[in-house]
């Protein structure tokens, strides 16, 4: 894979409040014309199934100029597709989940894959071997062409559709440039970069310091800044492609983690990484709850609110940080080759609904971010495996209970006795399910539960088993023994 690594690094602005506000104009035409053209790239969409980053916008209505206009309309374009193609992978998974017969799946596929869900541009789904011989050829009819929408609109429903009323700007050299100081300028800004704005050949000249952790990374800069806005205020970003890590020499076959809460990440190796995650959580949660409550009372919103905004940010940086220090704690421990993980899922019940939420929303956004980098950085392949009771299996003997916890951080086996930190346990079944054919992402929850039980009973299936007691105590293996020949209890 060759795959661009691209970072976004904030650099200290001193443009004065009269610049700034004519910059906050741009952004505040700029969103609204993105709303227009996203109309209107929507409407290709429907037409054609695809988008056009290169599309006549002469026509939208716009105090921008045209550069800025296709600018805007580029980036969109960007986010769109990326929208779409994320809808197109959930779309494979509802037709994998579905009980439709293999050829009407096929043919899904096919249309799917092909973005022609709504101008019906193909006639047959054809398959072909490596050599381009053709196996397989099925007619695509009308009833495909609506089961198809019907599925894609689902998946929009579910996923609401990209707003562009917070975007920031990413501008290119179409209407902006950016300079470095000098060498022997003493006394001048590290970099200089100007910004067209809406008046005609009048841009505004922004001086910005250097910020030495970018500037340390290894890559070089593109000729491209973000420009958001914050408080009333401005921040510029800017872009620069990193290179990848070239010694990096793997170690380590498989490493599977869990990610959890308490601690934040174990290992299949036994090892435990932010034990004190959680408690800094429910302290911060504390706070955050009082501070919601005197709003409340004195009904202010909590987006109008400092005090409010700060502890909430105070937490994101938390987990951003926690997240980073503890995978590059790992990686340089063991430089795995593959990491394994179960599709993430943090909640607890300890904290508060606001604080889940927070958690779960950006708790998965910043993990998804860093497996990104870490992909990209070593080349590590990094695999989701199926979590459908990974947290009640027992990792010696496979033995699958919901009382097989004796609390929250310590899971005892019913059947083997075996003792082991929770989360630890769920480490080594993560681990072991990734080699684990059977058992894909897909399979659902209850497919799991009966090749995890079939497998145990096959497995032990004599001395060494559990009590029958256990088992016909036991829903999940009474109602498999009792849909079967009763081999177990002979005693
Ligand atoms: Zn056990």
């Amino acid at each position: 894979m060759n795959e661009r690594i691209i970072g976004a690094y904030k650099y200290r602005h001193f443009g004065n409040k009269g610049k700034v506000d004519k910059i906050l104009q741009v952004l505040k035409e700029y969103r609204k014309t993105a709303k227009d053209i996203a109309k209107i790239q929507w409407n290709l969409f429907f037409k054609q199934g695809n988008f056009n980053e290169y599309n006549e916008v002469k026509n939208i209505k716009s105090k921008l100029s045209e550069r800025y206009k296709q600018t805007c309309q580029s980036q969109l374009v960007g986010i769109l597709e990326s929208y779409i193609s994320n809808r197109q992978n959930d779309f494979v998974e509802i037709v994998y989940n579905s009980s439709l017969d293999k050829d009407t799946k096929f043919i899904l596929f096919v249309i799917n894959k092909s973005k022609v869900w709504f101008n019906e541009k193909l006639q047959k789904a054809v398959l072909k071997d490596k050599k381009g011989k053709v196996i397989k050829e099925l007619p695509i009819n009308k009833y495909h062409y609506k089961l198809a929408r019907k599925i894609l609109k689902h998946t929009f429903k579910q996923n609401k559709f990209p707003s562009f009323k917070n975007i920031s700007m990413n501008l290119d050299k179409k209407v902006m440039d950016i300079q470095k100081k000098k060498d022997g300028k003493a006394k001048s800004f590290d970099y200089w970069v100007s910004i067209t704005t809406l008046e005609k050949r009048r841009p505004v000249y922004i001086p910005l310091k250097t910020n030495s952790y970018a500037e340390k990374l290894d890559g070089k800069f593109l000729n491209f800044i973000q420009v958001n806005e914050k408080d009333n205020d401005i921040e510029i970003r800017l872009v620069k492609e990193l290179n990848k890590k070239e010694e990096y020499i793997p170690q380590t076959d498989i490493l599977a983690i869990d990610i959890g809460l308490n601690p934040l990440f174990a290992t299949d190796k036994g090892d435990l990484f932010g034990r004190c995650f959680k408690d800094y959580l429910i302290q911060l949660d504390a706070k955050i709850t009082k501070r919601m409550q005197y709003l409340q009372k004195n009904n202010i919103k909590p987006s109008k609110d400092k005090k409010y905004k700060k502890l909430v940010q105070k937490f994101r940086d938390f987990l951003k940080s926690e997240i980073n220090r503890i995978f590059n704690r790992i990686i340089e421990i063991y430089k795995p080759k593959v990491i394994v993980l179960e599709k993430l899922d943090f909640r607890s019940p300890d904290l508060s609904k606001r604080l889940n939420r927070l958690i779960s929303n950006f708790g998965k956004r910043y993990i998804n971010e860093k497996i990104e980098r870490i992909k990209q950085f070593y080349g590590i392949e990094v695999i989701f495996i199926n979590p459908a009771y990974t947290s009640q299996e027992c990792s010696n003997c496979g033995y699958i209970d919901k009382d097989n916890r004796k609390d929250t951080h310590t899971f005892e086996c019913k059947a083997c006795g075996n003792k082991i930190n929770a989360q630890v346990n769920g480490a080594r079944n993560i681990f072991r399910r990734s080699s684990l054919g059977e058992i894909t992402p897909y399979t659902s929850k209850k497919k799991v539960l009966q090749i995890l039980v079939k497998q145990y009973l096959e497995r032990y299936k004599g001395c060494n088993s559990a009590p029958c007691e256990l088992l016909m105590n036991n829903p999940y293996y009474r109602d498999y023994l009792s849909n079967s020949k009763p081999l177990m209890c002979v005693e």
